[in-house]
């Protein structure tokens, strides 16, 4: 019967670019919630020291007495930290200690794999999704997300024709899979604050396209005020404007991920 067979392994995602301002955090928190309101089963880890969506989602990081810090470098449990959230998804939160773990990481031997060994000890709390926010580097907590992941999803804003960073972060998807993830995928790019005004945005995302031979995540994230205003609500785009061009964008590319990993 359906009930007695095992579920498949969550598919865990990486949203990295070592660029700031590129949408990292707004997309993990609005694929998430578009991902829950499609029955899945989401966990967000929030990987960067500045905490930007444990607060997205109404939490303030310092009431928090443990966090995802605790879980990477003290071995607590990550089933004692995570927390449920109002927008459906649950999280692992980041506090501003997280900064430290960077430097307690990078002595230990194996710090790579930390996050994997977390997400595999997770398997039976039955999440269909684990997204990790990564932060604004290329450093030990990016990499141990890269380590964790099955893909990896760059969100990049289509404004300039500055993508250099792009090459460099390919290079270390490239390092990544020779040394620590042999599996992990390229899912694409994903365009974000993007202003489909101009024919701009499109040339210059299909030069990243071309260049890095890049497959594109659609549709492209407009570019729209009411993300501003989320944030500071404590809940994603998808439920502050729930009809907004933005949340219809994230649920089309929430509903071609699930398509992707064929759940
Ligand atoms: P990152 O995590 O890459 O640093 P954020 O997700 O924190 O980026 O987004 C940076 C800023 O851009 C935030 O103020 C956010 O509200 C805003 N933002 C994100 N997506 C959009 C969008 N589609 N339109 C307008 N503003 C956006
Ligand atoms: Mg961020």
């Amino acid at each position: 019967s359906p009930e007695m067979s095992t579920r498949p392994e969550p598919t865990v995602l990486a949203v990295a670019n070592q660029k700031g301002g590129v949408a990292k955090t707004t997309s993990v928190a609005s694929i998430g919630a578009a991902l829950a309101e499609r029955g899945q089963r989401v966990l967000l880890v929030d990987l960067d020291p500045q905490a930007c969506l444990t607060f997205s989602l109404g939490i303030d990081p310092e009431d928090l007495e443990l966090s995802v810090h605790h879980v990477l470098t003290k071995g607590t449990a990550p089933g004692e930290v995570i927390l449920e959230t109002e927008d459906g998804v649950d999280l692992l939160p980041a506090t501003i200690e997280l900064a430290r773990a960077e430097a307690d990481l990078l002595t230990r031997t194996g710090r790579e794999h930390v996050l994997r060994g977390v997400v595999e000890d997770l398997e039976d709390h039955g999440y269909d999704w684990i997204l990790l926010d990564c932060p604004p580097s290329l450093g030990v907590l990016t990499v141990a997300a890269l380590t964790a992941a099955r893909g990896v999803l760059v969100p990049l804003q289509c404004e300039t024709l500055s993508h250099r960073g792009v090459g460099q972060l390919l290079d270390t998807v490239h390092d990544v899979r020779r040394f620590t993830n042999r599996d992990l995928e390229v899912w694409g790019v994903l365009p974000t604050l993007y202003d489909g005004r101009t024919n701009h945005s499109r040339t210059v995302l299909d030069t990243i396209s071309d260049t890095y031979d890049l497959a594109v995540i659609e549709p492209p994230i407009p570019k729209t005020i009411k993300f501003a205003e989320a944030p500071a609500a404590g809940r994603s785009i998808l439920r502050t404007s729930r009809s907004s061009k933005g949340a219809q964008a994230y649920r089309e590319v929430a509903g071609n991920l699930i398509d992707r990993a064929g759940r």
